[in-house]
């Protein structure tokens, strides 16, 4: 198996980031490995056995060609600034050149400690891992900008977090691992030079077409900006709640990066959080588009000593990006929600239409993902699947009425609009209990839930009867549901 590695960070950004190496790990088997991503970046897997995968996607064999270093970051987490965080427990083997000349780190997480681990053991637990693998597969069936899992290898090594348990490695594919941290890293420690040298790289390797402008810092945060906002709106329309939003899993790629505590929420609650850590609910669903804001604020920052560099008068310029992000996001937000609704052209209407229907989610708890598709349904003359949602079957009848009379400026064929809809609006999502379901089997070694519920949530939007189980919401639980950072 040969990788086609180009390694330009580590060629191009020595004093960037520390040379590291995997912990061997004393019995890798493979739990996972995705066969339509590795054909996606040319990997040609076919001589390879899962053992010699699972050492490769362990850290027990090292690629030829690899360069393994932990990437130098700091970052604000839950609003407070630690000038020193780093990849304590992920490793880049090195970058890859897809056959359509796109490049990727290939990049090992839960491999061992690195110079950066501080305190921690640089491992993963299974559970973690694999929610990780499932829930960035789901994003990416959802068309969401996503890091990527190539594999996940148990490592036969236990792990020790409130309990023991089984270890593993996830193998990430991302666009790069370049955060809003590792421009505050350079930007705290060193100062303009070592700012502009990655925000050069950063625009050669991400934006070339940004090179040429007469700021290309500035315009480097204006992109990174309008990126951010699409990312935060597609979540937003998705039910999805990152859950540590801290400004080192902000990746200046617009993927989203980070699975720790994230989760789809079932019934709508604007302030849902599942994050144990999240206690004042600083990334809560409704907070993003806010802590989004104050993450461009604070790359902003890290980014002012290269834009004033180039033109003093661009740091006014910068902040004035900044104070556009509350309407910039709007307009990206409102666009996916018109979708979701089947509304094509934009009215002054819209914003209180969604508004109202947010307020009755809420009002009569009603499952996010399942009523944007009971919408659909309702155009095609049944009224089923949304009377199932609600407690009355005539609970939503006045916003019906209006949304009714929003559609009715257009001239669309019901049906090719309920079609349209379903095409944005998924029936399979991570369910939380079955996600649960999935990590709990899987850890007792079964890997069959898993497997199955991956299989679900690639096909997000195209209805097959025998998965009707898998559209469901969970049930109504005494205890909310509660994700964990420790991968
Ligand atoms: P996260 O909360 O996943 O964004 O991680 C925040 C920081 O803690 C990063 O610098 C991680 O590399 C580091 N970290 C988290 N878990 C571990 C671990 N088990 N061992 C070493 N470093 C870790
Ligand atoms: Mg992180």
């Amino acid at each position: 198996m040969n990788f086609a590695f180009d390694n330009s960070f580590h060629r191009d950004m020595e004093g960037f980031y520390a040379h590291a190496e995997a912990a061997a790990p004393s019995a890798p088997s493979l739990l996972a490995f995705n066969h339509p991503l590795a054909r996606r970046l040319g990997l040609d897997v076919a001589d390879a056995d899962d053992a010699t995968l699972a050492r490769l996607f362990s850290g027990q064999a090292l690629p030829e060609g690899a360069d393994p270093l932990a990437f130098a970051y700091a970052g604000h987490q839950f609003g407070h600034f630690s000038s020193q965080l780093g990849d304590g427990r992920a490793l880049l083997l090195g970058e890859i050149i897809a056959p359509d000349g796109a490049r990727f780190d290939v990049q090992l997480k839960g491999s061992g400690p690195t110079p950066f681990s501080r305190n921690g053991d640089g491992k993963a637990a299974i559970g973690p891992v694999l929610r990780e693998y499932l829930v960035s597969e789901a994003m990416a069936a959802l068309g969401v900008p996503t890091t990527r899992a190539l594999a996940a290898v148990a490592t036969g090594d236990r792990v020790q977090r409130e309990r023991a348990h089984p270890g593993a490695v996830v193998t990430r594919i991302a666009s790069s691992h370049i955060r809003v941290g590792t421009f505050q890293f350079f930007a705290a420690h060193f100062g303009a030079e070592h700012v502009i040298q990655l925000s050069d790289y950063t625009v050669r390797r991400h934006f070339p077409d940004l090179a040429g402008a007469a700021n290309p810092h500035l315009a480097l945060l204006e992109r990174v900006v309008a990126l951010q906002c699409e990312l935060v709106a597609s979540w937003l329309s998705l039910g999805f709640v990152h859950g540590v939003m801290n400004t080192d899993n902000v990746a200046v790629s617009g993927e989203t990066i980070d699975y720790g505590p994230c989760a789809f929420m079932d019934r709508f609650a604007a302030e849902t959080v599942f994050s144990s850590i999240d206690a004042n609910g600083r990334y809560s669903y409704a907070r993003q588009p806010q802590m989004m804001h104050w993450n461009m604020a604070r790359f902003a920052e890290a980014l002012l000593p290269a834009i004033h560099a180039v033109d003093p008068a661009g740091v006014e310029q910068a902040k004035a990006r900044i104070d556009a992000i509350p309407a910039l996001f709007r307009t990206a937000w409102l666009d996916r929600m018109r979708r979701k609704l089947g509304l094509g052209r934009a009215d002054d209407g819209d914003g209180a239409l969604v508004d109202g229907l947010f307020a009755d989610l809420e009002r009569l708890q009603v499952d996010f993902t399942g009523f944007f598709r009971a919408l659909a349904a309702l155009l095609r003359g049944d009224a089923g699947p949304i009377e199932a949602l609600l407690p009355e079957p005539d609970a939503m009848a006045p916003w019906i009425a209006g949304w009714w009379q929003q559609l009715e400026r257009e001239d669309v064929d019901p049906i090719e609009r309920a079609a349209a809809m379903d095409g944005v609006n998924p029936l399979y999502i991570p369910r939380n209990h079955r996600v649960e379901e999935a990590l709990v089997a899987a850890e007792a070694g079964d890997m069959a839930p898993f497997e199955a519920l991956l299989e679900v949530v690639r096909h997000p939007f195209v209805a097959r009867t025998d998965w009707a189980a898998y559209a469901t919401p969970g049930p109504a639980e005494a205890a909310p549901y509660v994700t964990f950072c420790g991968t």
